[in-house]
């Protein structure tokens, strides 16, 4: 066993209102200069949707050459000497600036400029690589919502007979939901296998992974290896970027920029213990649905007073020691089993963890009771199908995400009795398989 300590964050869905501000944040701090125009280290994404960069989850679409064979390794589709050749000086798969969008700002000019009018002037979008005005924006990172927006215009016009109603019937059944979205800091990361100069690396001490900008020779092998679509090409330098957790901050004892603005309050920035000699083992797992399961068992209980003097002996900081002991990522992921991992079907072993939402309470509370008896509804009649957030967090393994879903209901239902009723029912938890006390710490977290 090695004992390391990593930052990591977990990320309640329930709770984020697609603000975006933790994005805006971040771009003024990292990313508000030439060449990165187009890049957010932190993005919103409208979900379902395709993503920022388009298709990023499509891993067909950017492993091209790759598929796995049967004893998990990876070999090229098309088993020729020219495909891997292709591969190492082409590298086809990169998302193009389509794939993102095209970068504006806003005609704030034409405010000031414009003469009297009856009407007050409005400040169009202009490209930031053209120049020129845009008449429309063709695509971008939250498009379906504006879609769906459109939509629910559209459908007003609409009588309610024959095919329209079937659409609006559609339409009302559809859901949304938000996934910000940064680099996942992986335990595992494949831009780091991937970059041919070794320019990335994880550094020892926390985890984040980094790119030294004097190594990096811009091959972009990197934004085509990471999975999750997380580096940026800066056109100006001719350098890949990515997000460096506010590594400047952190090591200041300051959280991360997107933690601290959050307006939600949805992020939850940690340390975890792991062991290090266990990622193989995690990553190599061929069952998929049993990803997760696997990926929980390289963190290691930092309240276990054995795994603290293994980690004391392996170089761990005492001041790591008892953030991990204080953080709350342990008992989210862990304990509560209520965090769970994006894509663990990526295999990196990603750091960055959610909470699913209920989709949202108020639909959640339509569903059934969550009265102070303690009944809950079925949580797979919530909005959200319960098959879409497997798919995104646990490989398509239901349990897990419904026992959370539960768990988080009967969180809300004990402290609506308590608070409301004057009640403490043990009974909610129990159901649950927590205790009160647990319930409460859930709460209070
Ligand atoms: Fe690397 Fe991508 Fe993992 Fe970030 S999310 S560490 S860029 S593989
Ligand atoms: Fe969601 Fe927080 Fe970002 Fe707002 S700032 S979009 S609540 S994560």
């Amino acid at each position: 066993m090695k004992i390391r300590a990593q930052i990591a964050m977990v990320l309640n869905l329930d709770k984020c209102i697609g603000c975006h501000t933790c994005s805006v944040t971040c771009k003024n701090v990292w990313t508000n200069r030439e060449g990165m125009e187009y890049a957010w280290f932190n993005n919103v994404e409208t979900k379902p949707g395709i993503g920022y960069p388009k298709d990023w989850e499509n891993q067909k679409r950017w492993n091209g050459g790759w598929v796995r064979k049967s004893n998990g390794k990876l070999q090229p589709k098309i088993g020729s000497k020219w495909r891997v050749l292709a591969k190492i000086f082409a590298n086809p798969d990169l998302p193009e600036i389509d794939d993102y969008y095209e970068p504006f700002t806003f005609d704030y000019e034409h405010l000031q400029k414009t003469p009297e009018l009856e009407a007050s002037p409005t400040a169009r979008p202009r490209s930031l690589i053209t120049g020129k005005r845009m008449e429309k924006i063709e695509w971008g990172p939250n498009w379906e919502e504006i879609l769906g927006g459109e939509f629910s215009k559209r459908s007003a016009d609409y009588n309610f007979e024959g095919v329209q109603k079937e659409i609006y019937g559609q339409f009302e059944n559809t859901f949304m939901m938000y996934l910000p979205r940064l680099c996942e800091h992986c335990l595992n990361p494949a831009c780091v296998a991937a970059c041919p100069s070794g320019a990335i690396y994880k550094r020892e001490e926390d985890g984040i992974v980094l790119i030294d900008q004097d190594k990096c020779r811009g091959w972009r092998m990197c934004v085509s290896g990471c999975p999750y679509k997380k580096i940026y090409f800066n056109w100006s330098s001719g350098k890949s970027e990515k997000c460096i957790l506010c590594y400047p901050r952190i090591e200041a004892g300051q959280p991360t920029v997107c933690s601290e603005t959050c307006v939600g309050r949805i992020r939850y920035l940690g340390v975890v213990l792991y062991d290090a000699d266990r990622i193989e083992a995690a990553a190599s797992v061929l069952d998929e649905k049993a990803l997760y399961e696997a990926q929980l068992s390289v963190f290691l209980n930092p309240r276990d007073p054995e795994i603290i003097s293994q980690a004391r002996a392996d170089g761990v900081p005492e001041s790591w020691l008892e953030a991990a002991r204080r953080s709350p990522i342990w008992k989210m992921a862990m304990e509560w089993k209520v965090a769970f991992p994006l894509h663990p079907e990526y295999r990196t072993l990603p750091m960055v963890w959610y909470v699913p939402p209920l989709s949202p309470i108020q639909s959640a509370a339509e569903a059934g009771k969550m009265g102070s008896d303690g009944e809950m509804p079925d949580v797979r009649s919530l909005r959200i199908p319960l098959r879409y957030l497997a798919n995104l967090l646990t490989a398509g393994n239901e349990e897990p995400v419904a026992q959370a879903l539960e768990r988080m209901l009967a969180m809300r239902s004990y402290m609506r009795a308590k608070t409301i009723d004057g009640v403490i029912d043990d009974a909610i938890a129990r159901r649950v398989g927590l205790k009160a006390n647990q319930i409460e710490d859930m709460y209070q977290v």
